[in-house]
Parts: C-alpha cells; structure tokens; sequence
C-alpha cells in the first residue's frame, strides 16, 4: 500500500525573519518602509541593512561645501547617516540595524561587500529579503542586489552551530522568497527595458502617517517636518497606480524573484475582501 510523503500542516514560521536591504540608508524606508511597519506590528523579526554610507547623497553637506569651499568632517557625516537610518527604523519599531559603511561611489561589484551581506544573511537567517530591482540604473541599487544574489549563494545556509537552512527556492531550499522593488531608481530608458509589473502589493494605507514620521528622520537628504518632500513622493510613490488599482490608497509594490509555489490556483482573501467594499472617495477614482 502506498503510503503519502508527509507534506506537514502550516509550513510557513510564525514569526517571519525579514532582511531589508537599501542601497542608500534611506532606501530602506523610502521603498518598503510601510511594509516594514505592518511586518514589524505583526511580530515578524526585521533587520535593516545598508552597505553603503550613502555619503555621495549627503544633499545638505554637498551644498554646504559648495557654497563655503570647507572640507567638512567625514567622519561626523557618515556618523550622521547612520543615526538617521537607526532613528527611521526605530519609529518602525526595528532596532536591528546593519550599516556596514562601504563606499557608495561603488562602481563594480567587490568581494569584500558579498562577504560581509553573506555574514548578515548567516547572522538572522531570513525567510523574506526585500531590496532593489537587481538591474536599478543607480549604481549603488543594482550592484548591491547583484552582490546580494552572489551572499545567498556565499552564504549557503552554513551557520556555525545551527542546522543547515540553504535561503532560496531557486536552488531547491529552504521555503523562502526575494522581492524586489517595483518603484524605479531613475527615469530613463533603460529602466524601462525590461517589463516590470509588480505581481505583490502590499497595502499601507493603515502605516503611512508612521512611514512620513520615519522619513522625515532623513534631514540630510531634506526630508523633515517642514519640508514638502515626503508628502510628495508619498503621494507619487506610494499613491501611484499600483495602489489606485488594487483600490487601496496607499501601497508598495513588489515583483517576487522565486515563482511562488501553491497547492491551488491562488487568490487572496484580502483582494477578494477589497474588492467587495463599496467604493470610497480615495477609490473611486478609476482612470478607464
Ligand atoms: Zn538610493
């Protein structure tokens, strides 16, 4: 008699580990910080990871040195960057911050960065990584998913003293996903050749005022209370087509790098549960 292969119950842990990475500090908030928070308020274990200072995008300290000609102090900058990606995570409830303070006038991909990634993804072992599309035309984006996707296999689920967990559906491991950012790092033909269609949405409608509090953390890149800046690119970033036609307000969008795998056909509960509520002045709108 044949017996069935034991398929378990709920496969999925409890609580999620979750590595989201920025190529520029502010980076992780910008694109996905809303996740981040709904994660965060579910009990999932977040860790936010930058491997750059993010120093070539120090707007205030550029301009300042333009118009007095004085060598700042570096040393105080790259310090300053930091403390602003520590303080956005913290008002996302994340306290595990990982800056490793490379260099981010990168220009090809460097062992030295794949190797301290892959020490990250050995230290909290994730089942979900968010971060850039890997071809993002901003140097420090794509090259630091290029060196992202070189640590997984760097890495390769050996951990001193814990059982073997490889990170990775493409290679036959471990249950575990990449989602990349669907938002584009410049505007310019070669984002747009290859089709990017975000296939996961995730609705922040409920977490945007907390994701503005935590960019406005980024006052060398000009964000702040009284600046115009978050408002904008919330609204153009955040508020932009994917959200209007999923009928949300507010959403980040995602491509997933590992087809998923289903027993069935899926379709979510929450896109059901959205669909049948009645129209609201933020979702009425459609553009047919
Ligand atoms: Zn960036």
């Amino acid at each position: 008699m044949m017996s069935s292969l034991p398929r378990g119950k709920a496969e999925v842990p409890k609580n999620l580990s979750i590595l989201n990475i920025g190529g520029h500090p502010k980076d992780c908030v910008l694109y996905a910080g809303g996740t981040i928070a709904k994660h965060v308020h579910r009990g999932d274990r977040v860790t936010m990871l930058t491997p750059y200072t993010g120093l070539s995008h120090h707007l205030t300290a550029i301009n300042e040195y333009r118009d007095s000609s004085k060598m700042p102090d570096m040393e105080a900058l790259v310090e300053e960057r930091k403390k602003e990606l520590e303080n956005a995570s913290a008002v996302l409830g994340v306290k595990d911050v990982r800056f490793l303070g490379h260099d981010d006038s990168i220009t090809t991909i460097t062992p030295e960065i794949v190797s301290d990634i892959a020490d990250v993804i050995g230290d909290v072992t994730p089942d979900i990584i968010i971060t850039h599309w890997p071809d993002d035309t901003v140097p420090a984006h794509g090259l630091s998913t290029k060196m992202l996707l070189l640590a997984i296999d760097a890495a390769a689920g050996i951990r001193p003293g814990k059982p073997y967990r490889p990170f990775g559906g493409d290679t036959g491991g471990a249950a575990s996903q990449i989602f990349y950012h669907d938002q584009r790092g410049r505007t310019n033909i070669l984002e747009s050749l290859n089709p990017r269609m975000p296939n996961v949405i995730i609705d922040i409608t409920d977490v945007v005022v907390q994701k503005a509090e935590a960019m406005n953390c980024f006052t060398s890149q000009n964000y702040g209370e009284r600046s115009n800046l978050q408002r904008k690119l919330g609204e153009v970033l955040d508020g932009g087509l994917a959200g209007l036609h999923t009928r949300v307000p507010y959403a980040e969008a995602f491509l997933s790098h590992n087809p998923e795998l289903y027993e069935y056909l899926p379709l979510s509960d929450y896109r059901i549960k959205r669909s049948n509520e009645a129209s609201t002045e933020h979702i009425s709108q459609m553009l047919l």
